[in-house]
């Protein structure tokens, strides 16, 4: 065997093990987010199939950074930058059981964030639409969603207190920032029939998770869920200042 033989051997011997070493890898995660599926979601009391079934396939790990992709699947919020979080994964699933999504559904979501709860939606209905006010993070949320291969979510960077309305109404809206009150212009671009689900109360305490119901004749009906604490909904101004 000559040099050129032996160094073409070694480079295929090389690719062998670093793509077992990634199917190894894959395995691992997917034997993580099985533990995170019982151990901190179906055990609290998310039953429903479609949302765990989604969340068992979703590679979280890969919408944060790689150095922190051990703890990926551990039972808390993990920092995306920019002072920002990703929701810890019972939240995502608590939040996305509760809006009740539909395949024919159009969700509007405010705080993109790093993509996650935007990949969990898009595999549940029609189409996502996610506003982001920290340009970098909606940028690279979507560089991830597109290397994913999510087709159905549109990203946009700007201000979610002023919604979407050239797409709206739509027939669920979720916000995964926390503003002091309500946001009249989203009740606005809620359809009749529609829900929406969103952390409100002051700046990190003291927070309840709402779901806001809008029936067919426009009457809206609040319901409070369960104590949370998420980063504030911040205003356009306050980012300039
Ligand atoms: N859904 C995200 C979690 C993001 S944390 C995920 O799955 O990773 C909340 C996000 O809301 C932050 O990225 C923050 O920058 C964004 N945010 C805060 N105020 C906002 C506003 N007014 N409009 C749009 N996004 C906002």
């Amino acid at each position: 065997m000559n040099v050129r033989q032996l160094s073409k051997l070694i480079g295929i011997a090389c690719l062998a093990l670093t793509s077992q070493i990634a199917g190894q890898d894959e395995n691992d995660y997917r034997h993580l987010r099985k533990k995170m599926i019982e151990n901190q979601i179906v055990s609290r009391g998310v039953t429903d199939e479609s949302v765990l079934s989604v969340m068992s396939d979703i590679p979280r790990h890969l919408f944060i950074d790689e150095s922190q992709w051990s703890i990926a699947y551990s039972d808390g919020p993990l920092p995306i930058g920019h002072g920002q979080t990703i929701s810890q994964p019972y939240i995502v699933a608590f939040m996305t059981e509760l809006l009740q999504p539909d395949s024919h559904h159009v969700v509007l979501e405010i705080g993109t964030g790093s993509g996650y709860q935007a990949a969990v939606l898009a595999k549940l209905v029609h189409h996502v639409f996610t506003i982001e006010i920290v340009p970098e993070l909606g940028r690279s949320a979507q560089k991830t969603l597109k290397r994913l291969g999510y087709e159905n979510v549109s990203v946009r960077i700007g201000d979610g207190y002023k919604g979407w309305p050239k797409e709206a109404p739509f027939d669920r809206i979720i916000l995964t920032a926390a503003p002091e009150e309500v946001p009249k212009a989203l009740v606005d671009q809620l359809k009749p029939g529609g829900r929406m689900v969103l952390p409100v109360g002051p700046r990190w305490w003291g927070q309840d998770l709402l779901v806001i119901e809008k029936d067919l004749t426009g009457e809206v009906i609040e319901k409070k869920t369960l104590p949370v604490r998420f980063v504030p909904m911040v205003h356009e101004k306050e980012r300039k200042n």
